[in-house]
């Protein structure tokens, strides 16, 4: 852990945030030798969107209107599955269904069709071939993915940081950062205890605070826009062994059902705008969660249905119109140092985190 207590502090890269995408990066640049110190405002790296998703490594199917997270979440995928395999981290490529219900069919469609061209695997099941194989599902049409998976997120972060530590970065938990400023040569990033670190890169990736850390003078015109999701876990087993999508809603994929490594069901999540960050969740919201889930899997006992846990996409507004890609916008010092701040960095995040390092050191 780095001691930095009310001083001046100056590295090659500062990374702010400790997710899994702000630890992605400074790994990456760690691995590359430079000089690296990530900071984070909780007690442990991965403590907030991180840890607060769905865990699934998702395949690259929904992504037609957002084309860098489209390419940065095939590119993760790949890389995801790798390091989970190089690294034991438990997962499990179990696939996952999209169901369609009447009506929907053309959607379904479109989706299978841009996986196809995309060479995402996927294929459609007609209503004869599901009853076979998910008798308890109720739906007209549904797409497989079998590339689709999940991964114990936890073992993933905590991963992430032992390369990271290991390759010389150093670590700074329960710091944070009040602004970032480009007023002088280099970058500098003031901590609340009186801290200012000076840096050649920084990189801003404070999830939802990310957009407030943007240097004060680069006009943007973004907004913050949150969409709290939250997930209701089922307290018995549920008979499918795949993950069981509906079709994308407006703001999310729809309930879905997810299955961790141990088998227990959850679903979620929701998609609720909230103005103030909140990550409660209401008990009074599970009768829409069990009318939602009910829609394919008329079985569901929802009296077996529990509050679980919620996370809040960081989602931008420009010109009160909701941004659906991921955004990396570059501001700089006068002396050339940068800041490249990641914004919206809502699903499929976990899934790219290894490939927007890549590609922000690529930036660099
Ligand atoms: C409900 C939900 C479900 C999702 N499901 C999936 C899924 O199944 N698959 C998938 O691929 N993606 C999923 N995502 C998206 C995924 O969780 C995120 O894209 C990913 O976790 C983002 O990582 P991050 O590092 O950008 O953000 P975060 O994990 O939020 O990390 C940001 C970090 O910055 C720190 N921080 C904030 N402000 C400061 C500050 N001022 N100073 C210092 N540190 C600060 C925080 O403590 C935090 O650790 C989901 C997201 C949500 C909300």
């Amino acid at each position: 852990m780095l001691s930095v207590a009310r001083e001046e502090v100056k590295t090659e890269v500062l990374v702010v945030g400790g997710g899994a995408v702000g630890v992605s990066v400074a790994r990456y640049f760690a691995l590359a030798d430079r000089k690296v110190i990530l900071i984070d405002s909780e007690a442990t790296p991965g403590s907030v969107n991180s840890s607060r998703n769905s865990g699934v490594i998702h395949a690259g199917l929904y992504y037609a209107n957002s084309p860098t997270k489209e390419k940065l979440c095939i590119r993760g995928k790949h890389l995801l599955y790798n390091y989970c395999r190089e690294k034991n981290i438990p997962f499990q490529q179990l696939g996952k269904l999209v169901v369609a219900q009447a009506g929907e069919e053309p959607l379904l469609n479109r989706i299978f069709e841009r996986a196809a061209a995309n060479e995402v695997p996927a294929r459609l099941l007609s209503r004869e071939e599901i009853k076979i194989a998910c008798p308890d599902l109720s739906c007209v049409a549904a797409l497989v993915s079998p590339s689709t998976g999940i991964v114990d997120t936890q073992s993933l972060m905590q991963s992430l940081v032992t390369d990271f530590e290991a390759a010389g970065g150093l670590l700074h938990c329960r710091a944070r950062v009040l602004r970032i400023d480009t007023s002088a040569d280099l970058v500098q990033a003031e901590l609340e205890d009186g801290t200012r670190v000076t840096a050649d890169i920084v990189i801003n990736s404070a999830g939802l605070s990310a957009l407030s850390l943007v240097p004060s003078g680069v006009e943007h015109g973004y907004e913050n826009f949150f969409l709290k999701g939250s997930y209701f876990s089922y307290a018995s087993r549920v008979p499918f062994k795949t993950l069981v999508y509906p079709l994308p809603s407006q703001g999310g994929l729809g309930i879905h059902l997810t299955l961790d490594l141990a088998g227990r069901a959850r679903f979620g999540p929701d998609a609720s705008a909230i103005s103030t960050l909140d990550f409660a969740v209401r008990p009074e919201d599970g009768p829409k969660f069990g009318a939602a889930i009910k829609q394919y899997w008329p079985d569901c006992n929802v009296n077996k249905l529990s509050p679980d846990y919620a996370g809040v996409r960081p989602k931008l507004k420009l010109a009160g119109l909701v941004v659906p890609d991921f955004l990396f916008l570059q501001s700089h010092a006068s002396g050339g140092s940068k800041v490249i701040s990641l914004l919206g960095m809502d699903s499929p995040g976990l899934t790219s985190c290894l490939a927007i390092a890549e590609q922000v050191f690529e930036m660099i």
